[in-house]
């Protein structure tokens, strides 16, 4: 059985034939942008040089490797419709699966569900890149391909050549005054449904907002999700995120009430039971907010605290009914 290097050198040959009559590779789009591909090196990649500069950051965003749907997938493609020239290289591949499968099985003895460390299936990646960037594929090929990268556990790189992704710079952090996950890139239309769809987010109001999305922290999992999916080239490490959005929700108390998406998507107040009290954090509205803060003065003061580094209110138990007639006031009858 031959292995993916034999595969590559195959792939070098087969261009190399292919050069000979330029016409043949003319027609070879980038498999990740679809833009002509236009010298031998990207016509070998299956990539052009602009796309392979990312591949770093793509290759680094990835989920655990399922490798019985990686089987399932592969045995999906109908070699019928394959562009003659790759089958041979296409069979390298999928006869490299369940060893693949099996070396990875070693180290983890879950197949369904694991992490590749460093156990590196990017070489299938590399062949299904360079199917990819032929003319003529058709949708059903196409997606089978693009599942077998997002199996294998690259769904960066999956999500980029199902044009689903930005490529564009992008940014993640957390911000601990308002316990939001935060993330900023340019406008993705499956990104900002992903991240929309989670109670208590925020969004970009239009295209070219530089607002961030913002995410609560117990999302951390669907925000990290989205990012690496929709806008996977930030290079922030987001474990090093994840952990400040974890170390932030262990210092909190249990939350009570989220948001309420009635008025506006876009407004939401955290109320949080606190030590002998309420306490709540108020997104910055320039209509409303100040009214909330001039009926939050009405209780006494001895019983009312702002707390500047978590932008919060204190209200202590005896006026907890009360500040909560007041968010009831200007938020509705979510609160
Ligand atoms: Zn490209």
């Amino acid at each position: 059985m031959s292995s993916i290097n034999h595969a590559v050198e195959m792939i070098k040959s087969i261009c190399g034939s292919l050069l000979n009559s330029k016409s043949n590779w003319e027609r070879h789009r980038c498999a990740r942008c679809q833009l002509p591909l236009t010298d031998y090196a990207s016509v070998v990649n299956g990539i052009g040089p602009i796309c392979a500069n990312k591949n770093t950051a793509l290759f680094a965003k990835t989920i655990k490797a399922n490798y019985v749907m990686v089987l399932a997938y592969s045995d999906s493609v109908d070699i019928a419709k394959l562009p003659s020239i790759t089958v041979p290289v296409w069979n390298i591949l999928k006869d490299n699966v369940i060893p693949a499968m099996s070396a990875a099985m070693k180290s983890n003895p879950d197949l369904y569900n694991f992490f590749h460390d460093g156990n590196d299936t990017r070489g299938f990646i590399r062949i299904i890149d360079w199917i990819l960037s032929f003319p003529g594929i058709d949708g059903t090929t196409r997606k089978n391909l693009i599942e077998i990268v997002r199996q294998l556990g690259y769904v960066a790189v999956a999500s980029v050549l199902e044009g689903k992704a930005s490529t564009g710079e992008s940014k993640i952090w957390f911000d601990t005054s308002v316990g939001m996950l935060c993330l900023t890139g340019s406008s993705c239309k499956p990104g900002y449904a992903a991240i929309k769809k989670l109670n208590g987010s925020t969004v970009p109001k239009y295209r070219g907002d530089k607002t961030p999305y913002r995410v609560p922290a117990k999302y951390h999992e669907e925000f990290l999700s989205a990012a690496m999916t929709y806008w996977p080239c930030f290079e922030e490490k987001a474990e090093d995120v994840v952990v400040e959005a974890l170390n932030w929700l262990a210092t909190r108390p249990a939350e009570i009430i989220v948001n309420n998406p009635t008025k506006s998507s876009n407004s939401f107040v955290r109320f949080l039971e606190a030590k002998d009290g309420v306490e709540f954090t108020m997104v910055w509205e320039k209509d409303r907010t100040y009214k909330v803060v001039a009926d939050i003065k009405t209780i006494p003061y001895n019983h009312r605290k702002y707390k500047p580094n978590t932008k919060s209110w204190f209200i202590s138990d005896k006026y907890k009914t009360r500040a909560e007639e007041i968010l009831k006031l200007h938020y509705g009858e979510g609160m």
